[in-house]
């Protein structure tokens, strides 16, 4: 053993994300903010065993403790540029939850909509993500909410959910697609939640004719901007994968 073994640890991932995220691009920047967007919880062996989730089944929502693992940790710097700032003022890493970190983890509580036990293993139905599609998770814990919830607490950085919100419209295109889906309403509900965030980087302003794409689900969602405070979806497009 040598002097940093103390300091060093190895992590194994309990469970995978299975998000209808599927790529950066477009995710939401705090978990909560698109309740529509749900996914499971996929738990790996040998932590898929029930018993290791008698109780959990008490809890409204969980903590979930993940590595960013698109983001390459040699990338962290000690000052990053958080979009809440409007992605061109720097502040320490530690003073924000960007991904860009030492160590890659990630804090997100989800809601618990359900456990699924059964021969294929354990899974958690969760919702209100902003989680990619295939992120590896290291814990769960239950939200507890007289020692979590703190209603004295500040952050100046975020002090509130972002404000701005974009009115969401379909075109006649888009329209078309979401009317024949079984789940159109549900694909709906949630290209809508995702997109009146406004995904597009902080520097975008209203004046953006850019056409701009994003991966939901198996779905290829193209939207632009359409005047002020508008998104227009134009399209709706299978990308090659079972949606
Ligand atoms: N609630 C978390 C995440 C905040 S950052 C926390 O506070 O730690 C949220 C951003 O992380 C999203 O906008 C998405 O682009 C990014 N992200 C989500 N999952 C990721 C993953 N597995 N790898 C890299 N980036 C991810």
């Amino acid at each position: 053993m040598d002097d940093t073994s103390q300091y060093q640890f190895r992590f194994e991932a309990i469970g995978t994300i299975e998000s209808p995220y599927r790529e950066k691009f477009g995710i939401p920047r705090q978990s909560g903010l698109a309740p529509a967007a749900r996914g499971r919880l996929i738990m790996l062996p040998p932590y898929d065993r029930p018993e290791a989730f008698e109780g959990l089944e008490t809890a409204s929502h969980l903590w979930l403790l993940f590595v960013f693992h698109q983001i390459d940790a040699a990338t962290w710097h000690p000052r990053v540029r958080p979009p809440r700032l409007g992605g061109n003022k720097r502040v320490g890493v530690f003073a924000t939850r960007s991904g860009f970190r030492p160590n890659p983890i990630g804090l997100s509580v989800v809601k618990l909509d359900g456990i699924r036990c059964d021969k294929a293993g354990v899974s958690l139905d969760i919702s209100g993500l902003d989680l990619l599609d295939g992120t590896p998770v290291l814990d769960i814990k239950p939200y507890i909410p007289y020692a979590d919830a703190l209603p004295e607490a500040r952050s100046a950085i975020a002090p509130e959910p972002p404000d701005k919100r974009l009115a969401v419209r379909f075109d006649a295109k888009a329209e078309a697609v979401i009317s024949v889906l079984g789940e159109g309403e549900t694909l709906r509900r949630l290209i809508e939640e995702t997109l009146t965030l406004d995904p597009r980087p902080a520097y975008k302003g209203e004046a953006d004719g850019r056409a701009y794409g994003m991966k939901l689900q198996g779905w290829d969602v193209r939207w632009r901007l359409a005047g002020k405070g508008m998104v227009l979806v134009t399209d709706i497009l299978g990308c090659g994968q079972p949606p």
